[in-house]
């Protein structure tokens, strides 16, 4: 099972806590549409082999691009793999983007799940994080999503915003219910280096999200969630029976995957390759027939770590047999030995032959998983 994934690198304007690779220069959208076409083609011999389950446009912001050059990328990925006619093909979008034409017309190219970066129902946070939308937009698109007949699509919600109450972050889960969407994603907002929001706090004029009050909307959301009948899937990932994301979930399976565009990556299920981060070098790179990017050789230690941090954040953690077929027996026992203080202190669980990390432990599942990573095995 593979998975086709399009970065690009436009926004309208810079989230103020945003680290992913995107420009606010938009002049060489229509060129760069072509480079990524033309890597998709050059690619496309050596990439993955089987059917493509899943097709991915992220960003950055897809939305900013005119329906013809989202044909234009669709019609390569078909021209070029073999596509399963059921596939998922997701395009994220902006609620300042999109208008019920817009969204009528995405669904005649095929697009068929969107993935809409909402944040937040709060003018005053939007503001906060320089989102290009307002409240309105938020709401508005939501019901113009349904109205063009999406029944499948995502949202992304932040909580553990600077001076958020928990009253707020309720408010915030409550303005959503009456949408019911089948599939939704709530980060805690996180202070990346070299971001706006970073400065910010660094120069004291916001706080840093506090520990305890993110925990506590934490709490909150995994029980409004299961009230509402939604699976906590993965750390950040909430799904209504059977709308789980196709794209991410293999992603977090160690799938393979080709990224195209500049700062996507790749996994061909041994190694990983990263494109350039860069709109003009990467431009360059395809002018000349240059590699694009560069390829990532994991040690085993390395993968390991991988496959701990992303399959511990999943609801249902890993299968001991299945870390013992990828990784032999050594490593199996070396994190055997490492999880036993925390079985025995309830922080990790067992069953059916899986370890995962219960409920009551979720919020601190990257620093459990840490815990665990096999720097090197005893002899
Ligand atoms: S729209 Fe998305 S990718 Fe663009 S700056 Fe904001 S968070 Fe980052």
């Amino acid at each position: 099972m593979s998975g086709l994934y399009f970065h690009i690198p436009f926004c309208r304007q810079a989230c103020t806590y945003c680290d992913f690779h995107f420009s606010t220069r938009r002049q060489q959208q229509p060129a760069m549409v072509a480079a990524i076409r033309q890597e998709l083609q050059q690619r496309a011999p050596t990439g993955p082999t089987g059917q493509m389950k899943s097709i991915y446009l992220g960003g950055g912001t897809p939305s900013l691009l005119s329906l013809s050059q989202l044909e234009s990328l669709l019609q390569a990925a078909q021209a070029n793999f073999s596509v399963d006619p059921a596939a998922e093909i997701t395009l994220e979008a902006n609620p300042d983007d999109l208008s019920l034409p817009y969204l009528k017309q995405l669904r005649q190219l095929g697009v068929n799940r969107l993935s809409i970066g909402l944040q937040s129902f709060d003018d005053s946070h939007l503001q906060l994080m320089n989102r290009a939308h307002n409240a309105r937009q938020s709401r508005q698109c939501l019901e113009w999503i349904r109205a063009a007949g999406f029944d499948n699509f995502t949202v992304d919600l932040i909580y553990g915003m600077p001076r958020q109450s928990p009253k707020h972050w309720e408010g915030q889960l409550a303005a959503l219910a009456p949408f019911k969407p089948p599939h939704f994603s709530a980060y805690a907002l996180t202070v990346e280096p070299r971001t706006v929001l970073a400065h910010q706090v660094a120069r004291g004029t916001l706080p840093a999200p506090e520990e305890e009050t993110v925990a506590a909307h934490f709490d909150y959301l995994q029980q409004w969630a299961a009230a509402q009948g939604y699976e906590h899937y993965e750390l950040s990932n909430l799904a209504l029976p059977g709308c789980r994301a196709v794209h991410n979930s293999a992603y977090w399976q160690g799938q393979p995957y080709l990224g195209l565009g500049p700062g996507a990556h790749s996994f061909d299920g041994k190694q990983r390759y990263a494109n350039v981060a860069s709109n003009p070098r990467y431009l360059k790179a395809i002018q000349e027939g240059q590699p694009t990017g560069t390829s990532e050789w994991l040690r085993p230690e390395d993968h390991l770590n991988e496959y701990l941090m992303t399959r511990l954040r999943l609801d249902e953690g890993f299968a001991w047999a299945d870390l013992t077929e990828r990784f032999g027996s050594r490593w199996a026992q070396f994190v055997r030995r490492e999880a036993q203080k925390h079985l025995k202190a309830g922080r990790f669980q067992e069953a059916a032959g899986r370890l995962f990390i219960p409920a009551a432990w979720r919020f601190h599942s990257d620093g459990l998983a840490a815990e665990l990573f096999a720097l090197q095995p005893t002899a």
